[in-house]
C-alpha cells in the first residue's frame, strides 16, 4: 500500500516503513521477497514497455536490471540519506568501483584521502592507473583538509573521502571538503560506513555521492556482503542505466529482503552502539596498558569539535594503542573471549582486531606510522552486548597481555 507524506517522516519511522510497503495483491504484511531472475511478459507491447535495461522501464524485465525487493531497500536507503536515489551492490567494493568507473575516463585524475578503506586503496593505486586515471592521495583530515585545494587540478573529476576513517577514525570536515570540490568542478564522493546515515547525512553537507558497505552497520547482523551508492536521481540512473547493468555487480533479492529487515532497526542499535563505544573509550583512556585511545567522542581526540558539529554522535568504532607494541597488541588478541577476533564491523556482536597484523599488514612499518597505525594498535568494533561485559572482557584481556609480558 502506497506510503503518504513519507518525505516529513522521522529517521527511525522512515527505517521502519519506506520500502517495506504491505503486498498489495495478497494484503501480505511482510512482502515477499521477488526470488526471480526474470519477468514475463503479457503480450509483446508490454515488452517493449519493459524497455530492457532501462530502470524507468514500466514493467519489470530482469533481475540484473531492476527487480522489485532490491528497489525497495534502495528506496529506504535513499529516504535515510535525504537523496534522491540509491542503487544497491553486490558488495561495497562493487558500489565504489561502479562509482568511479561511471564518472572517471582515461585523462582524469582524483584526488582521494589518504586513508581510505584498503579495498578502495588498491582500486585506486593499481586498477585505476592502467585505465589512464591519476590518483592523488592527501591528508584530508582536520585542517589538511585544504591539501584537496593544493592537489586539484583542472581534469580532476572526483574527490573522494571517508570519515571517521579507518583505523584511526580522523575526521574530515564534510562541508569543507564539499566547497572545496565543487570550486575546482569536481565531485564529492562520502564513504559514509562507519558513521552511517544515522549520524551524518553527507547529502545535507554538500555531498555529491555517498557509499555504503551495507555488510556493515546498514545490515548490522553479519550475514550478508551488500553495497549501496546514494545520490542526485541524475546521476544514479546514470550509474544504473550505462554502468551497473552491464558491470553486472547487484545485489541479490534475499540480499535485499535481509538488508530491508536490518536496516529497521538501525536507528536503536546506532543508539547502543554509540553509547557503549562512549563508555568502553573513556575506561580504555584511564586504563594503565592503554597508550592511546583513537575514538572521536573523546575531547582529546583531534577531530573531536568537527565530528561534533556534523555527526549526531560518534560511532562504535575505536582504536586504540595497548602499551607493549606488535607483540602485546597480537597477545590481546588471542586474550579476549567475548570479542570475535574477526575483521569487518558493525555488527551487534563485538569484533576486535590488530591493524598490524590483520588489515594494514601489507603496508611497511613506515607506512603504517605515516598514516597513524601503531604497532601495538588494536581496533574495536563496539557491540550492543551489555556494556559491562564488554569491559570486563577488555580488562581481563588487558591484565593477562600485562602479566605475560611482564610490563
Ligand atoms: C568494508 C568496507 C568497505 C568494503 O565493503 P565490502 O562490503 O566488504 O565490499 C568499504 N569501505 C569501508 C569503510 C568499509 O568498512
Amino acid at each position: 500500500m502506497a506510503k503518504s507524506n513519507t518525505e516529513n517522516q522521522l529517521f527511525n519511522t522512515k527505517a521502519i516503513h519506506t520500502g517495506s510497503e504491505h503486498c498489495p495483491v495478497t494484503g501480505a504484511h511482510i512482502a515477499p521477497v521477488y526470488r526471480t531472475s526474470t519477468f514475463v511478459m503479457k503480450n509483446a507491447e508490454e515488452a517493449i514497455a519493459a524497455g530492457y535495461g532501462d530502470p524507468e522501464g514500466k514493467h519489470y524485465a530482469y533481475t540484473r536490471y531492476g527487480n522489485p525487493t532490491v528497489h525497495a531497500v534502495q528506496r529506504k536507503i535513499a529516504a535515510l540519506e535525504n537523496a534522491e536515489a540509491a542503487l544497491m551492490a553486490a558488495s561495497g567494493m562493487g558500489a565504489i568501483t561502479t562509482a568511479l568507473m561511471a564518472v572517471l575516463s582515461t585523462g582524469d585524475h582524483i584526488v582521494a584521502a589518504d586513508t581510505v578503506y584498503g579495498g578502495t586503496f588498491g582500486f585506486m593505486k593499481k586498477i585505476l592507473p592502467r585505465f589512464g586515471i591519476e590518483v592523488t592521495m592527501v591528508r584530508v583530515t582536520g585542517d589538511s583538509v585544504e591539501n584537496i585545494r593544493n592537489a586539484m587540478k583542472p581534469n580532476t573529476k572526483i574527490v573522494y573521502v571517508e570519515t571517521p576513517c579507518n583505523p584511526t577514525l580522523a575526521i574530515t570536515d564534510l562541508k569543507r571538503a564539499a566547497e572545496i570540490a565543487h570550486e575546482g568542478g569536481a565531485l564529492l564522493y562520502v564513504d559514509n560506513t562507519f558513521a552511517t546515515p544515522y549520524l551524518q547525512q553527507p547529502i545535507s553537507l554538500g555531498a555529491d555521492i555517498v557509499l555504503h558497505s551495507t555488510t556493515k552497520y546498514l545490515n548490522g547482523h553479519g550475514d550478508m556482503i551488500g553495497g549501496a551508492i546514494v545520490g542526485s536521481k541524475a546521476l544514479i540512473h546514470h550509474f544504473d542505466s550505462d554502468y551497473l547493468k552491464w558491470i553486472g555487480g547487484v545485489m541479490s533479492p534475499a540480499d535485499a529482503a535481509g538488508l530491508s529487515k536490518g536496516i529497521k532497526t538501525l536507528g536503536v542499535r546506532m543508539e547502543v552502539h554509540c553509547a557503549n563505544a562512549k563508555k568502553v573509550a573513556e575506561f580504555l583512556e584511564h586504563h594503565d596498558m592503554v597508550e592511546k585511545v583513537l575514538y572521536p567522542g573523546l575531547e582529546s581526540h583531534p577531530g573531536h569539535e568537527i565530528a561534533k558539529k556534523q555527526m549526531k554522535d560518534f560511532g562504535g568504532m575505536m582504536s586504540f594503542n595497548v602499551r607493549g607494541g606488535f607483540e602485546a597488541g597480537k597477545l590481546l588478541m588471542d586474550s579476549v573471549k567475548l570479542f570475535s577476533l574477526a575483521t569487518s564491523l558493525g555488527n551487534v556482536d563485538s569484533l576486535i582486531q590488530h591493524s598490524a597484523s590483520m588489515s594494514h599488514a601489507s603496508l611497511s612499518k613506515e607506512e603504517r606510522e605515516s598514516v597513524g597505525i601503531a604497532d601495538g594498535q588494536v581496533r574495536l568494533s563496539i557491540g550492543i552486548e551489555d556494556v559491562a561485559d564488554i569491559i570486563n572482557d577488555l580488562d581481563q584481556g588487558l591484565h593477562h597481555v600485562k602479566k605475560e609480558l611482564c610490563l
